[in-house]
């Protein structure tokens, strides 16, 4: 497009480009001038001769940058850790911390932000250099300061921090974001509940810590009873009311440390690490008590629920392998529904042949 009208008409074309010449340059003096603009960019600069200090406040200060200063190396840690500046102007030789010493506390320093340090000597050796940039600084200026490159390096560092800034804050964003994916990838949606696929993988997990660890563990798979005539009577949002507040339930009965899963449509699965098959069958009792006195409420309706669990857990110390733990549990539950609902059973009281 822009070949075309060039050729087309190239009176319009100069006078267009000089207009952006002028814009261009008039963008260029904005980002130098940026640092003044925005919230002033904060200089620490450290010396401790005064007047150096004193000559660089007043060319910095008027550029729009807001000089504070550090007459030795402890100070300027301490300033530093009490409010991270932008940049860091660091005198070499001084008495007690040398400027190497002061760059390498500030950049091995894992709490503070990345801070650009400009190391500033009157030694211009090629092993200084060496020794101050293998110190972490940045950059590296020498006596007698020439402003324009001290003003140039400020800027150019003040650069590099703004966008390690933003990349450090992309990067706490994105680990937000990454925290709330796995949360939700674990979750079930209706009952905050973990998921069928993470409740086999903590399964799995504690089969193999209480192995190891010789630790009994057990298994209990819950079921509503009668769940889809409920459904079917009253309709799914108080099917899903009802879900929610027997995971509730299963939460406030449970431990600290044990797992609640929504296993399928109605069926929830307990976790028990520790448990042997004993207090996994006051647990099951405690949860089939609680939700058969509960008084589900929905829309003004008041509901009665029933809940029937199996139990499996390790005998003595004999851990059986998660998957066979789940079958005996789902056996116990099985005959629970059979023989009348509302109860729990355990899989060790099951008829020979049913377990
Ligand atoms: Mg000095």
């Amino acid at each position: 497009m822009d070949t075309w009208r060039n050729r087309a008409n190239p009176g319009a074309s100069s006078l267009k480009s000089s207009v952006s010449w002028a814009q261009a340059e008039r963008r260029k003096s904005d980002l130098r001038r940026e640092p003044a603009k925005e919230e002033p960019q904060r200089i620490l600069v450290v010396d401790d001769n005064l007047d150096n200090v004193e000559i660089i406040e007043a060319r910095l200060t008027s550029r729009g940058y807001l000089i504070e200063s550090a007459a030795n190396g402890e100070e300027a840690l301490r300033r530093i850790h009490e409010a991270p500046p932008h940049l860091v102007l660091l005198d070499v030789m001084m008495p007690l911390l040398d400027g190497f010493e002061v760059s390498r506390r500030i950049k091995r320093d894992p709490s503070l932000p990345f801070i650009p340090v400009i190391l500033v000597t009157a030694r211009g050796e090629t092993e200084d250099k060496v020794e101050g940039l293998d110190a972490g600084a940045d950059d590296y200026l020498t006596k007698p300061i020439n402003f324009p490159e001290l003003e140039a390096r400020v800027r150019s560092m003040l650069r590099i921090k703004r966008l390690q800034d933003e990349l450090d804050r992309n990067n706490r964003q994105l680990e937000d974001v990454n925290r709330q994916l796995t949360r939700l990838s674990i979750t079930d949606g209706l009952t905050g509940l973990f998921n069928h696929r993470h409740a086999h993988e903590l399964l799995r997990e504690e089969y193999e810590r209480c192995r190891r660890s010789g630790e009994s563990m057990a298994v209990i798979m819950f079921d509503l009873d009668q769940f889809k005539e409920l459904n079917d009577t009253h309709g799914h949002p108080t099917g899903d009311a009802i879900l929610s507040d027997t995971a509730r339930i299963l939460l406030k009965t449970a431990r600290e440390i044990d797992m609640i899963g929504r296993y399928g449509g109605e069926e929830f699965i307990a976790i028990l690490p520790g448990a042997d098959e004993d207090s996994a069958a006051r647990f099951a009792e405690r949860v089939r008590a609680t939700v058969e006195s509960h008084i589900f409420r929905d829309e003004g309706r008041e509901i009665r629920m029933t809940i029937s669990a199996g139990v499996a857990a390790s005998q003595g110390t004999e851990l059986p392998h998660p998957d066979e733990l789940i079958r005996q549990a789902d056996r116990a539950l099985y005959e629970a529904k059979e023989t009348g609902r509302n109860q729990a059973i355990r899989s060790s009281d099951l008829p020979a042949g049913k377990g």
